[in-house]
């Protein structure tokens, strides 16, 4: 029957699974009012990975800059600033100009 076909990426699941092996989403058309407000829980992926992404390049940047901030009592605007910039170039390499820029509006000294 249709019903463990899943409705997300076609995949068909056996009969006892309640969620698509593949992609996890509810194989129970019956419910779908619940499991319809289920998934609208995990609704805007790309938006939470962005800022996740966002949010762990900043943290990572931070924990460099407290890293120089330990190996370097002197001079540490000056090297606070090369070690940042480096990942920043780092970053750059890798095609992440969006987060980058976003990076330089938080920390405007390191743009
Ligand atoms: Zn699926």
């Amino acid at each position: 029957m249709s019903k463990n076909k899943c409705r997300q990426c076609g995949i068909v699941n056996l009969s006892e699974d309640k969620t698509c092996r593949r992609c996890g989403a509810s194989l129970n058309d019956e419910q779908s009012n619940e499991s319809s407000a289920a998934e609208g829980t995990i609704e805007p992926r790309g938006i939470g990975r962005r800022l996740l992404w966002i949010a762990g390049t900043t943290t990572l940047l931070l924990f460099i800059a407290y890293m120089s901030l330990l190996l370097t009592s002197a001079d540490l605007n000056y090297d606070q600033r090369n070690t940042v910039n480096a990942a920043v170039v780092l970053l750059e390499q890798d095609g992440f100009f969006r987060s980058t820029d976003a990076l330089s509006r938080v920390f405007p000294a390191f743009g």
